[in-house]
């Protein structure tokens, strides 16, 4: 899994940072009489877009945070339709009843992402975005979502949180569309605790969104604070001093922590692949995936139920699929009532495809640190599931 495994004396000093040579200066804003030029948000949004190779960042409050911002960046809000995809998690659809906006819900393909004929079919007159979701790691088939929303003139927003440094065709997931969205929370490839991020092309979509999520702060240069010019209402998504510290420590461990995903994705996957009656997860050509789990499929949902078990009886263990499916599922949201009338209703009978593929897959976290003999056990719980 992530981040949190590599927390460690690099983000404590970060930390410490902020009170040694920043004096405690804990808000991303102003203070400089005190602050000796300390800016570790700021400093975060830098080296992020620098990595990332986009031209603007901005960080925020949460992953959740990061989509509603993003949305509210690009004028959306009270009869507009945004469109996703049914297999990500809650926030995604959160994000959209937030902002006012109907959300709308796609099948997935054999990638386990959005099935972009599916998305061609649902696209109204109302239509002014989609979010697509890399989820867990493996990127979604973005060169063909980007082209459908061009040709229809719809924003395209990248929920990335599962995504941070997966790549399609050397282009980074989360840079294809535009504006991509980062998760920081404690289970996500790096972690601030809490946190989130931004990545925009075009400046005047940043120049809103760095507004909104600060009430409406222009931060103009010419004036105090306190008599900031505005143009807009907004909110606060500000993210804190202190998790822009930390953000700086973990962001110089992606590279590591993808590479040692993928190492061990591989071991497991080296170890499996022969066994028949289990198919792994498509990914699109040229992909660069996170490897933040392994997911394959069984031949029924009391297969992958009995992965499960087997699995916990050697001390491993499951991600997502299929014991918090329920959570990360569209088919199962009946509490969000814009979504529920949005499909007529019908939620749980409206994503046949999708319910088939989800039901019987099994996902295997992929950790940092992984002893020798995880491949072998994984292989032995998932033959006596089968058996
Ligand atoms: C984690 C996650 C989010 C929300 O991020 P938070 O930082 O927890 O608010 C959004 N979308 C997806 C797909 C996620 O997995």
């Amino acid at each position: 899994m992530p981040g949190y495994e590599l927390i460690d004396s690099e983000e404590e000093n970060q930390i410490s940072k902020v009170f040694k040579e920043g004096n405690g200066v804990l808000f991303r804003h102003g203070f400089e009489n005190i602050r000796n030029n300390s800016f570790k948000v700021a400093e975060f949004e830098k080296k992020f877009a620098t990595y990332f190779k986009t031209n603007y960042s901005l960080a925020v409050s949460s992953g959740t945070a990061a989509l509603r911002v993003a949305l509210a960046a690009l004028n959306i809000g009270r009869g507009d339709e945004v469109i996703t995809q049914s297999f990500t998690f809650v926030a995604t659809v959160e994000s959209i009843i937030e902002s006012g906006a109907t959300p709308i819900c796609t099948e997935i393909d054999d990638t386990l992402n959005m099935d972009p004929s599916d998305l061609e079919n649902k696209i109204t007159k109302n239509t002014k975005a989609v979010i697509v979701v890399h989820m867990l790691g493996n990127p979604a088939r973005i060169s063909k979502i980007k082209d459908i929303c061009k040709k229809n003139n719809i924003y395209l927003i990248e929920d990335t949180a599962w995504g941070c440094g997966g790549k399609l065709k050397d282009t980074f997931l989360g840079t294809w569309g535009d504006i991509g969205t980062f998760s920081f929370d404690f289970a996500k490839t790096i972690t601030t605790g809490e946190g989130g991020m931004l990545v925009f092309k075009s400046q005047s979509i940043y120049e809103k969104a760095a507004a909104w999520h600060d009430h409406g702060h222009e931060n103009n240069p010419k004036v105090p604070r306190w008599e900031d010019t505005r143009s807009s209402s907004g909110f606060n998504y500000r993210m804190s001093e202190l998790q822009g510290a930390v953000g700086l420590a973990q962001l110089s461990k992606l590279d590591y922590i993808i590479k040692k995903h993928r190492e061990n994705k591989k071991k497991i996957w080296d170890q499996i692949k022969d066994i028949n009656s289990i198919k792994i997860r498509v990914s699109p050509e040229f992909s660069f995936e996170t490897a933040e789990s392994l997911i394959f499929n069984v031949e029924n949902k009391k297969i992958a139920s009995r992965c499960r078990i087997e699995l916990l009886k050697n001390g491993l263990g499951t991600k997502i699929l299929p014991e918090a499916l329920t959570w990360h599922f569209a088919a199962t949201w009946d509490h969000m009532k814009s979504l529920s009338n949005a499909h007529q209703n019908k939620l749980k009978d409206d994503f046949p495809v999708s319910t088939e593929l989800l039901r019987r897959s099994v996902s295997i976290p992929i950790n940092i640190f992984m002893s020798e003999d995880i491949p072998i056990k994984i292989k032995k719980s998932i033959l006596k599931a089968i058996s």
